[in-house]
């Protein structure tokens, strides 16, 4: 390694032989980050959490894309996820649905059969999923799912909205 001179002092130095120093390398440091990370998912999660009664309020304690009720109900977020969790990003669902969202396939495409209404639902968030399955049905080469798209007209801010699939 060269030697350099500090030109104010006159003192010999190495260029790049400094180790840094035992608090550089925690604040660098992997366990920190991975602690970070789950502090801010834990707050994400209870931000979340905090939304489920006006959730309730907007879907009337029903599921939102199928309309159940009596089942357990609980807010998910629909990608792509803003900065901090908002209501008109998010839903109130039972679990079958929650795990169709979660899902990059169909997995229960007669239970999505309640699609032909929910699609003209006034709530964006509601509609834009239900846009996404209903591709995703189609693609899977469920009739139906093609003939309601062909016959659906959107917004152009759902139709965007919808394409921007995580
Ligand atoms: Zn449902």
């Amino acid at each position: 390694m060269p030697a350099q001179v500090c030109r104010l002092f006159g003192i010999e130095r190495k260029s790049l032989g400094v180790r840094p120093s035992r608090r550089a390398r925690q604040r660098s440091g992997w366990g920190e980050k991975m602690a970070k990370g789950f502090e801010k998912h834990r707050q994400r999660r209870e931000a979340i959490t905090s939304l489920g009664r006006p959730l309730a309020r907007r879907s009337g304690s029903r599921c939102e894309l199928c309309e159940s009720s009596g089942v357990p109900l609980a807010p998910a977020e629909l990608p792509p996820l803003p900065e901090e969790p908002e209501l008109e990003h998010m839903l109130f669902l039972c679990e079958p649905c929650t795990r169709e969202l979660d899902s990059r396939k169909v997995i229960d495409a007669l239970h999505l059969r309640v699609l032909e209404k929910t699609v003209w639902s006034s709530v964006a968030p509601v509609q834009v999923l239900a846009v996404r399955l209903l591709r995703r049905l189609a693609a899977n080469h469920e009739a139906w799912a093609t003939e309601l798209l062909e016959n659906l007209y959107l917004d152009p801010e759902i139709e965007e909205w919808a394409g921007q699939e995580a």
